[in-house]
């Protein structure tokens, strides 16, 4: 039913995300350095309808990168209105990304390792409790994504 809130909600905010486009791509990716955390996709921050809220721009920060298209529209309404398990899922996700990044910089440019022996590495290593599971062919894939960046921020 939320699907069709933004429909009937009077706004002329531009989203912020987008910039009023409904579409994140990757212009908006580079300026919100999300670069390892999103693809070009239609913009969640505003449903795709390129406008947004008080409330929205209140309880959500424009680069929160868990708050993404492909959620569940049930966890998405969550972070809208700030649930606080949610928020702090989305913490644990983000956190949980970024130390792999660093992992990964870390082994690439002291070890000079290439991505699948990274992956290998991290897949050995991982711990029992860990919040998120990887598939090591995803695992991989992401790990050269990783590197590709790093690379690219060198030159
Ligand atoms: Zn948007």
């Amino acid at each position: 039913m939320s699907i069709f809130k933004f429909l009937f909600k009077k706004s002329d905010l531009e989203c912020p995300r987008c910039l009023g486009k409904g579409f994140v791509d990757q212009e908006d990716i580079r300026r919100l350095n999300r670069q390892l955390k999103w693809v070009p996709a239609p913009c969640a921050y505003c449903n795709a309808s390129g406008t947004t809220s008080p409330e929205m721009l209140a309880n959500v920060p424009v680069d929160a990168s868990y708050l993404t298209i492909d959620l569940p529209e049930s966890e998405i309404e969550k972070i809208k209105n700030a649930d606080p398990e949610m928020l702090e899922k989305g913490r644990q996700k983000e956190l949980f990304l970024d130390n792999l990044i660093q992992y990964v910089e870390h082994h690439y440019q002291t070890q000079n390792m290439n991505a699948e022996g990274i992956a290998e590495l991290y897949i050995k290593n991982e711990d029992e409790r860990a919040l998120f599971a990887v598939d090591k062919e995803d695992l991989k894939e992401y790990i050269e994504k990783i590197i590709k960046l790093k690379k690219s921020e060198i030159n």
